[in-house]
């Protein structure tokens, strides 16, 4: 099917060139707490065995292979975690520091409870998030976004320990969500010489097969409810907005990138910019 995608430019901070190498240290240095917090994982025995059978027999069910809940690193390890993503963030200017300053505090104090937090968006649910920042006095967004990097670090361990099983199968799955974990995907990728489109988790980093038009938000498939997000500099990189369901997917074109190396976080911290881009026009 050809595609007929109407494009559009968004506006843009008049010629103000994006940080982009700012991003790239912000996004390293997350990536990098988010490895020493899986690795305090790896000293749980009491992970669960599955079996490449199972896992493909979930799969072809249409449920994630992961079966929830997941064990997580323990409360201490958290807090840790919590403490080096706030100074992180602090350093990069990402939140105010009194923002940060007054998370740490009360996360020092044991006044959030991590694990129960993490757990809860480890399968997809914010609502116990939302009622932790009102409880806390801290802004949400602030919360959310450490939460989520706790609940990445954790299911992309678990992820990575298990994909050899089942390869094949999640390679080629065609579900608009994660066949690992079930969350959604974070950026579409296009690569190979007929344009293959795939899609990569926003939490576990599992990379899987999609159908090259549609929004695996909501599943449609009407081009005229679809536009483009492109900025003329930088090639590859554009955003695709579903006018049914709201949501937007970075879409990378490996092809114009010149490199097949980049991974998913490399993916996601080049195509930052359009996050910024099309939140402000109201798709989430
Ligand atoms: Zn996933
Ligand atoms: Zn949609």
């Amino acid at each position: 099917m050809a595609e007929h995608i109407g494009e559009s430019m968004p506006q843009t901070d008049g010629g103000r060139k994006f940080p982009v190498e700012e991003f790239a240290r912000f996004h390293q240095e997350l990536k990098e707490i988010r490895a020493s917090l899986a690795a305090s994982l790896d000293k749980k025995s009491e992970l669960q065995q599955l079996t490449g059978d199972v896992a493909r027999e979930r799969i072809s069910s249409g449920k994630p292979v992961l079966e929830l809940p997941v064990a997580l690193p323990e409360e201490g390890a958290l807090c840790d975690a919590a403490i080096r993503i706030l100074d992180t963030v602090v350093k990069n200017e990402v939140f105010d520091k009194p923002e940060a300053d007054a998370a740490k505090k009360i996360i020092e104090g044991g006044g959030l409870d991590l694990s129960a937090l993490t757990s809860v968006v480890v399968t997809g649910d914010s609502h116990a998030v939302e009622k932790a920042a009102l409880d806390s006095g801290l802004a949400l967004d602030t919360l959310l976004f450490l939460v989520e990097q706790l609940a990445r670090a954790t299911l992309t361990w678990h992820s990575a320990g298990i994909k050899g099983l089942f390869d094949d199968e999640v390679k080629t799955s065609r579900t608009g969500a994660c066949p690992v974990c079930g969350s959604h995907p974070r950026i579409s990728i296009i690569e190979g010489e007929e344009g293959v489109r795939k899609l990569a988790c926003g939490m576990c980093e599992t990379v899987w097969r999609y159908k090259r038009i549609g929004c695996p938000f909501c599943g449609s498939e009407d081009q005229k409810k679809f536009r483009r997000f492109t900025v003329d500099d930088e090639s590859g990189l554009s955003a695709l907005l579903c006018d049914v369901c709201k949501r937007y997917l970075k879409q990378i074109d490996r092809r114009k990138l010149g490199d097949d190396e980049y991974g998913v976080t490399e993916l996601e911290t080049m195509s930052s910019r359009f996050d910024i881009l099309a939140r402000r026009e109201g798709y989430r």
